[in-house]
């Protein structure tokens, strides 16, 4: 059984007995299983009662923050930044991103996940981590205003250099922080480098109704419609959250024709309480593909996709108070076509298709908890977990078999990370590395 995604009406195809034939890194084809008894293959791998998915794409996290995992426990937002994360992040050094980058990939290839768009610090580091373990990256070296103009050009000094990296694995962005820290001139100045190097943005914005309510009221103006003023609509852009767009957002955004996606992390939005969560279906109407994310371990407490996969299906029948919207089917085009797109990949990954690179994912359903399966979407969204998956495959390469990494050691990481956490959690100093001021 495999699911192949299509762009048409947000559907996905699924076909039965299908066998996938890869060459090179590449789906050469997808065909019946009888049809490839005889071919010759350097390897073959059974996967009965299994089903195939594109590797599913983490849209925006902070992967180097699972070493803060659970340091910062029921606060509201400001507290969060302001009294635990910023404190410890000036701590931050480029071998603790390492580490951390270790643990963070280990579990996303257990959890069958393909591709993550990173926006971080030391990014150098994780993108070392990247081309070790095979695991495929849209990464960003995060900045914010107040480290000067240096912070956009280490920016963009990363994405050039980084760009194609890691066999084609890597992509890069330039990644401001957000609008409430870093300013106009220094996002202008960021929409002018995109466009002048061919490079995306991914940033956060309006990540709740307070950010928006607090632009509006300071300056009349929502964050996104800052966005568009300071020309970063007029890129790629890729934008962590959006809780906070509201109607007026909605014309602006479809202005921006096709070239604004969004991630969706809602575990952390309800874990902050925040009062709404992505408006997947006004984006929609917009036509802004709207991709999964985890964010960071620190907000999140995973990096599981497939949480996020189900929490988005959930969460969005809720706040439509609809329990036609969204589907499973639904959810999963957004956690496979929608995502790639968000990412800069469509075409490239996000469907088992012909041309496309082979990131593959085989999901056990022979357990108990997804048996028998009447509806295949609704077993993968909303019965099956991240631990069902068997086996993790980037561009034709095998990096989890039958569970067992093969390219990271977490024995190994978690020791390490282990002797880097007292320094790194030291918040003595007082010092912090950016202050939490909404808009
Ligand atoms: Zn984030």
């Amino acid at each position: 059984m495999h699911v192949e995604g299509r762009d048409d009406h947000d559907q996905v195809a699924f076909r039965d007995d299908a066998a996938i034939v890869v060459r090179d890194g590449l789906i050469e084809s997808v065909t019946a299983a009888a049809d490839v008894v005889g071919l010759p293959a350097a390897e073959r791998i059974d996967a009965r009662g299994q089903a195939a998915l594109p590797g599913l794409i983490n849209c925006h996290t902070h992967a180097p923050m699972v070493a803060l995992r659970g340091i910062a426990e029921d606060l509201p937002t400001e507290a969060w930044f302001d009294d635990v994360i910023w404190p410890v992040e000036s701590n931050l050094t480029a071998r603790d991103v390492e580490w951390g980058a270790r643990l963070a990939c280990a579990e996303m290839i257990r959890g069958g996940v393909t591709c993550f768009a990173d926006h971080y610090f030391a990014m150098d580091a994780v993108a070392a981590v990247v081309e070790e373990c095979g695991i495929r990256a849209h990464l960003g070296q995060a900045f914010f205003s107040s480290q000067g103009p240096e912070g956009r050009e280490r920016s963009l000094e990363f994405a050039l250099r980084h760009r194609g990296g890691a066999g084609g694995r890597i992509t890069t962005a330039l990644a401001p922080h957000a609008p409430y820290t870093v300013d106009d001139a220094d996002l202008a100045a960021t929409a002018e480098l995109a466009r002048e190097h061919g490079l995306p943005v991914h940033l956060h914005a309006a990540e709740n109704r307070d950010q928006t309510a607090a632009g509006l009221a300071r300056h009349g103006v929502t964050p996104i419609e800052v966005l568009e003023r300071t020309g970063i609509l007029g890129t790629d852009v890729l934008i962590a959250h959006g809780t906070g767009v509201v109607e007026r957002d909605l014309p602006v955004l479809e202005r921006a024709g096709g070239r604004v996606a969004v991630a969706s992390a809602p575990r952390g939005y309800l874990k902050f309480a925040w009062p709404t969560t992505t408006p997947v279906r006004a984006l929609r109407a917009a036509g802004v593909p709207v991709g999964l994310a985890t964010d960071g371990a620190a907000s999140n407490n995973s990096l599981d996709v497939w949480e996020s996969m189900a929490l988005t299906a959930l969460v969005q029948k809720s706040a439509e108070g609809d329990p036609r919207w969204m589907t499973s089917r639904q959810a999963l085009h957004h956690a496979t076509l929608q995502s790639a797109r968000a990412v800069g990949l469509d075409g490239v990954v996000g469907s088992l298709a012909a041309g496309h690179r082979a990131d593959i994912v085989l999901v056990d359903l022979t357990g108990p908890h997804t048996q028998p399966v009447h509806d295949l979407a609704a077993t993968l969204v909303h019965s099956a977990r991240a631990s069902d998956v068997r086996t993790t495959i980037v561009d034709g390469r095998v990096l989890m078999r039958d569970r067992e990494l093969l390219t990271l050691d977490v024995a190994s990481t978690v020791r390490e990370l282990g002797k880097r956490l007292p320094a790194l959690l030291d918040r003595g100093h007082g010092r912090r590395v950016q202050r939490y001021d909404a808009e």
